[in-house]
């Protein structure tokens, strides 16, 4: 039940809102957690680079920010402050191989360094000989003939507290723990980045949901990629008897959840798929500060670790010790209240897992992020990137998951699945299949998107 006006999830947002600080003056008015100095020589320098903040920058058509100033705090009341992933991926993969400078302390730098090497190049230690094989594959880059290199797309500039540095014409002077001051010939403005802060706003479609949970369903929250101007990322809650499991929680997952209508006490557990910042922004928050248990591989979650120490500062076996981790690996069958998950892996450029989960007699298969096309595969098993029985299993997944509801990804090769490879499978797979990770379709797909805020239920 709802009513116009203030509801009680309306109050619950306000609540929330005000655990944050006032915002002051932004200079974006949409991530006032972020600023932007703009210089003639340097060009737009941002300082702070909260999740997503790359969708601003396209919206807006103007230029990608080549140069950021890491906010002093990467993590701060539940949200990641310095997500560079995307500012970089976006200069390098569709700016012309453009490197993008990030400004910081040693120690600032040193973290950065770490989140980014985990992004784009996965775990070092402990990847078995099959997942290793597939994450060098993925690193080739074929348009410059070369194992891609952390810096062939970052140069990573260090500037120590109290010091000052000319960075293409433009002077950035640190003149206290996180405080820049930017001059050109004239003062361009100076950034306190302590005072950063996430603004939390309730959206005016509030009131238009008026969610039922499901018995055995699927809920859209986000349905695209990290570039996507318009959408916001992949991320989905299935629903088992009145719990949600939260896959891949989107920034600011307890928002998102009430803006739906949805009571965050129903929302313990968390599956992560894999450490890309579009995926696994939200998990830090669901998973410290709101007690939620997490599900993902020993691989996956050894990534999120390294990650979550450079995001936190915190020591590892504090985290461990705080963090409710089960395993799901790969081969596995785990049970989510009374829902069978299969967990298998995808062919993605880091470790990445997925499931299809079954139960009341029905079926939802997520495909989590990865490449799905048979005619490559057969190239790659000839290759020897893919064993036979590597390649059946990655088949196997789409051909043989006969799901009820299929949530598949689409979005640019190699890294992702070609929309046209789905349209060309045979009728009874595409017609339950929904397409996430991609805010557009080839023309002739008539598999639709899915949509964010859309509910399935299999069993009512
Ligand atoms: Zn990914
Ligand atoms: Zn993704």
């Amino acid at each position: 039940m709802w009513v116009r006006g203030v509801s009680a999830k309306e109050r619950q947002v306000q609540s929330i809102s005000r655990q944050y600080p006032p915002l002051g003056c932004n200079v974006m008015q949409d991530k006032p957690n972020a600023r932007v100095v703009v210089s003639k020589g340097a060009g737009q320098i941002l300082c702070g680079a909260p999740p997503e903040v790359i969708k601003h920058f396209r919206r807006g058509g103007g230029d990608m920010p080549e140069v950021v100033v890491l906010a002093s705090e990467f993590y701060k009341r539940g949200q990641v402050q310095n997500e560079v992933s995307f500012i970089v991926a976006s200069n390098f993969f569709m700016g012309g191989h453009k490197k993008t400078a990030i400004i910081g302390t040693a120690e600032q730098i040193a973290r950065a360094r770490i989140i980014l090497e985990e992004e784009f190049f996965g775990p070092k230690e402990n990847v078995p000989e099959q997942t290793r094989r597939e994450m060098e594959h993925f690193r080739f880059y074929a348009k410059l003939n070369k194992y891609l290199t952390l810096d062939d797309m970052v140069e990573f500039v260090v500037l120590s507290e109290g010091r000052e540095i000319n960075f293409k014409g433009c002077t950035i002077k640190s003149f206290g723990n996180g405080q820049y001051r930017f001059v050109e010939g004239k003062m361009l403005g100076e950034v306190d980045t302590q005072a950063l802060a996430s603004p939390i706003l309730c959206p005016p479609t509030f009131h238009e949901f008026n969610f039922r949970l499901p018995r055995f369903g699927l809920t859209f929250f986000g349905t695209s990629s990290g570039f996507d101007a318009l959408n916001r990322t992949t991320s989905l809650m299935l629903w088992v008897d009145g719990q949600g499991l939260f896959i891949d929680p989107l920034d600011m997952p307890q928002i998102e959840m009430v803006k739906l209508g949805i009571d965050p006490n129903k929302v313990k557990t968390v599956f992560l798929t894999h450490c890309h910042a579009d995926h696994d922004v939200g998990v830090l928050d669901m998973v410290l500060n709101q007690g939620a248990t997490l599900i993902t591989s020993s691989l996956v979650y050894q990534s999120f670790l390294t990650r979550a120490v450079a995001y936190t500062g915190e020591g590892i076996d504090s985290l461990r010790s705080r963090i409710h981790f089960i395993p799901a690996e790969p081969g596995m069958e785990i049970d989510f209240n009374g829902a069978k998950l299969e967990i298998s892996s995808a062919f993605h450029a880091v470790p990445t897992i997925r499931f299809v989960a079954r139960y009341a007699g029905k079926t939802i298969a997520y495909s989590g992020d990865t490449l799905f096309d048979p005619a490559q595969f057969e190239v790659l098993q000839s290759t020897g990137v893919l064993t036979m029985d590597r390649r059946r299993e990655l088949e196997g997944f789409v051909y043989n998951s006969k799901a009820n509801l299929f949530a598949h990804e689409a979005y640019i090769v190699p890294l992702h699945t070609s929309d046209l490879v789905l349209q060309a499978l045979p009728y009874e797979i595409r017609k339950n299949m929904r397409i996430v990770h991609t805010g557009t379709r080839s023309p002739g797909v008539t598999i639709p998107l899915a949509r964010a805020g859309e509910t399935f239920r299999l069993a009512a």
